[in-house]
C-alpha cells in the first residue's frame, strides 16, 4: 500500500502574546500558483452573518525560500503573492483574538479558543487538499482539544483535514480544561468545560448529555441501526458570568453558557437555567444532521467571501428548536407539565412580536444576513425568529401528523433519507429544497397538509396552535402579562442606569401613546419609578396614567391609556388537561406525543 504524501497546506498556530491577545500563524504552500492568492473567510458557517475575520489579521508578510514577497491586497481579506519556482510559499502574519463568543478566536493567559476560519487563510485553489494544523508549545498546566484527527504522522499537537472546509469545522479549546467521557450509540463522546466554578458536578452533565445523545442517535437511526454519522463527538463548553450560544459542527460544538447555569454538586432538581443549557446541548447535537448533513442546497458547498441566501432556515433551525425542548421530555429530564411550561414561552415569545404580521419565517431566513444577525430596536416590528415561529411551526406540522397517525419524527427520517445525507460522503449529498420537503409531506399526510405548509412558511398569519392543542388534552389559559409587555415596552432597567425604553412595540398602548426607544422613564403620575412593574401594580389594569420622561435631555410629560383586550395584555400558560376527564382520544394523543 503506498504511504499517503505528507499535506502540502500546512499551518504552525502559536501562542505569541497571551496579554495582548495574539495568535501567530505560519501557512507553508508548497508548490504555489504562479499568482497565488490567499484569503479569509468573512463569515463562519452557521452564524449567517459577514463579520469580516480578516479586519484582526495583521503583520501580513510572504517569503519564498530565502526571498521575500511583496503581497499585493486584492480586497477586504484577500492577498496576492507573486511565486516563482516550486519552493514553498511561506506566509506569517498574527491575528488578534478577543472574541469570547463562539464564532472567532480568543486568547488571554486563561484559555485559548479558535475557529479556523479566524486563524487559517485559505489557499485558493487547493481548498481540496489535505490540511495540516500544527500547534505551538503551550503554557504549562494547558490542554487541547480539538475533533480534528491527529496527524497520521504521530507528532504531538499535529493534526490534519481532508480539505479546507473541515479544517474550519473543528474549532480547538486551549487552557486548563475539564474534561469527561461518555459512549452513546456505540460512539465515544468528549464534554471539555472552561471557566465552571469548582462546585461544577461535571458527572451530572455526562450523565444528561449522554440521556440527550442516545435519545437523538435512536431518533435518527433507530429504524434501520444504521451508524450516526459520525465516529466521535466533542462538546466545547466555555462558562461565563454571562452569555448565551452554540455553533455546530460536523463532529463538535462550541457552546457558551452563564456559569451559575452549570450543574452544582449537592443540588437537587434542574433550575431553569440547567435546562436552558441542556436545550442549548440537544439543539446544537441535533444539528449534526440537521443542517451539517442534511442542509439547503445553497449551503452545500458555500462561499467563503460572502452571504451565502436560503429561504430554509425556518426548517434547520425551527425544527431543530422545537426537538432541542422536545428530547429533554422524551430523554426522562422534564416532565410533561415542565414542557409545556417551555413550550408556553415559545408561544408568548412570537405572540409579542408584531413582526409576525410583517415577514414569513421564508423571507426571515433569506434576510438573516442583515436582520436576525442585526437586530436593533425596530426588529421585533419588522420581523420574526425563524427560530421561535419555526418551532412552532414544527410544532403545528407534528400535530397536524399525529392527526392523521403519522409524525414529524417520520417526516425528518424521510427527509434525512431522501437527502442521501446518511450514505454518502460526497460533498454534494445531503442537498434538500422546499420542493423535496413538500414532496415527503403530500406523500406522509397528504397534499392538503402539504398546502398549508406552504402558507404557514411563505404567509404572515398565525398558526393554528390555539386550534391544535385542545386535540391533545393541552389546554391553554390566559393570565395577565407584566406590565411592560402589556403595554407593548421592552425596558432595561437597574439601579444605576434608571428605566429605559429600548424597544416600542408596534400596535401597543406605548406606540400610541407617542413613546420611542430610547426614552428614559421617570415616574408615573408624579412618582419616581425604580421598576416598571412595581409602580404600575398601584394602578387598576385600565386606568390612565401620567409618565413624566426623558428624551434627549429634554423632560416630557405623556398620557398613557392601558388597552386589557389588546393580545400584548396576556399572556399563555399551558396545562394537561387531566381533571375534569379529557376525552380518551385527545388524552391517548398527547401520551404519543409527550409520553412516548
Ligand atoms: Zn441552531
Amino acid at each position: 500500500m503506498a504511504q499517503a504524501q505528507p499535506a502540502l497546506i500546512r499551518y504552525q498556530v502559536e501562542i505569541d502574546d497571551l496579554h495582548s491577545h495574539h495568535f501567530r500563524v505560519s501557512l507553508s504552500v508548497a508548490r504555489p500558483a504562479a499568482e497565488q492568492v490567499v484569503s479569509l473567510p468573512v463569515w463562519i458557517n452557521g452564524s449567517y452573518m459577514v463579520r469580516e475575520f480578516g479586519r484582526h489579521l495583521s503583520g501580513l508578510s510572504a517569503r519564498q525560500g530565502r526571498r521575500g514577497l511583496v503581497l499585493q491586497q486584492l480586497d477586504k481579506t484577500s492577498w496576492l503573492a507573486r511565486c516563482s519556482g516550486d519552493a514553498a510559499l511561506v506566509l506569517s502574519y498574527r491575528v488578534y483574538a478577543f472574541d469570547a463568543s463562539v464564532r472567532a478566536a480568543f486568547l488571554d493567559a486563561g484559555r485559548g479558543f479558535f475557529n479556523g476560519s479566524s486563524l487559517c487563510l485559505r489557499v485558493q485553489g487547493r481548498e481540496a487538499e489535505r490540511h495540516r494544523l500544527q500547534l505551538g508549545a503551550l503554557p504549562r498546566g494547558w490542554q487541547l482539544a480539538t475533533a480534528m484527527s491527529a496527524s497520521p504522522d504521530g507528532a504531538p499537537r499535529a493534526f490534519e483535514a481532508a480539505n479546507y472546509d473541515e479544517l474550519v469545522d473543528h474549532p480547538v479549546t486551549l487552557g486548563r480544561f475539564w474534561r469527561g467521557n461518555f459512549e452513546a450509540g456505540g460512539v465515544p463522546h468528549e464534554i471539555v468545560v472552561s471557566g465552571a466554578l469548582p462546585g461544577f458536578d461535571g458527572e451530572r452533565l455526562l450523565a444528561d448529555s449522554q440521556r440527550i445523545c442516545a435519545q437523538q442517535i435512536d431518533f435518527w437511526h433507530g429504524d434501520d441501526a444504521s451508524p450516526p454519522p459520525f465516529d466521535r463527538y466533542q462538546f466545547h463548553l466555555q462558562a461565563a458570568e454571562d452569555g448565551f450560544g452554540g455553533l455546530e459542527h460536523r463532529a463538535s460544538t462550541a457552546l457558551t453558557a452563564a456559569r451559575r447555569d452549570l450543574p452544582r454538586q449537592h443540588a437537587d432538581g434542574l433550575s431553569d437555567g440547567y435546562v436552558t443549557l441542556l436545550s442549548l446541548i440537544s439543539h446544537e447535537y441535533f444539528h449534526s444532521w440537521n443542517v451539517k448533513r442534511m442542509k439547503p442546497a445553497e449551503l452545500v458547498a458555500p462561499a467563503h467571501d460572502r452571504e451565502n441566501y436560503t429561504r430554509l432556515l425556518w426548517f434547520f433551525e425551527g425544527i431543530t428548536s422545537y426537538y432541542d425542548e422536545l428530547m429533554l421530555r422524551r430523554a426522562g429530564l422534564i416532565d410533561a407539565p415542565r414542557y409545556l411550561k417551555l413550550l408556553a414561552k415559545t408561544l408568548n415569545a412570537v405572540a409579542q412580536t408584531p413582526g409576525r404580521q410583517v415577514q414569513s419565517v421564508a423571507d426571515a431566513s433569506f434576510d438573516a444576513w442583515v436582520k436576525y444577525y442585526r437586530g436593533d430596536e425596530n426588529t421585533v416590528n419588522a420581523t420574526v425568529s425563524y427560530y421561535l415561529k419555526g418551532a412552532l411551526l414544527a410544532l403545528c406540522l407534528d400535530l397536524r401528523l399525529r392527526q392523521l397517525g403519522a409524525s414529524l419524527d417520520e417526516l425528518m427520517r424521510r427527509m434525512w433519507r431522501r437527502s442521501g445525507a446518511g450514505r454518502s460522503t460526497q460533498a454534494e449529498a445531503g442537498a434538500i429544497s422546499e420542493g423535496d420537503i413538500l414532496a415527503e409531506l403530500s406523500a406522509l399526510g397528504g397534499r392538503t397538509l402539504a398546502a398549508e405548509l406552504r402558507t404557514w412558511v411563505h404567509g404572515t398569519g398565525e398558526l393554528p396552535v390555539a386550534e391544535l392543542l385542545p386535540a391533545f388534552a393541552v389546554l391553554a389559559s390566559a393570565e395577565h402579562a407584566p406590565w411592560a409587555t402589556a403595554l407593548g415596552l421592552k425596558l432595561s432597567e437597574g439601579p444605576l442606569t434608571g428605566v429605559r425604553v429600548t424597544t416600542v412595540l408596534a400596535g401597543g398602548a406605548a406606540a400610541a401613546a407617542g413613546l420611542s426607544a430610547g426614552d428614559e422613564l421617570l415616574a408615573i403620575n408624579d412618582w419616581r419609578i425604580r421598576r416598571l412593574d412595581d409602580a404600575l401594580a398601584w394602578l387598576a389594569r385600565e386606568q390612565p396614567f401620567e409618565l413624566l420622561l426623558v428624551r434627549d435631555q429634554r423632560v416630557m410629560r405623556l398620557k398613557l391609556t392601558p388597552q386589557p383586550l389588546s393580545p400584548l395584555a396576556s399572556q399563555w400558560s399551558l396545562h394537561c388537561q387531566d381533571t375534569p376527564k379529557p376525552k380518551p382520544a385527545a388524552h391517548r394523543r398527547r401520551l404519543g406525543w409527550l409520553d412516548a
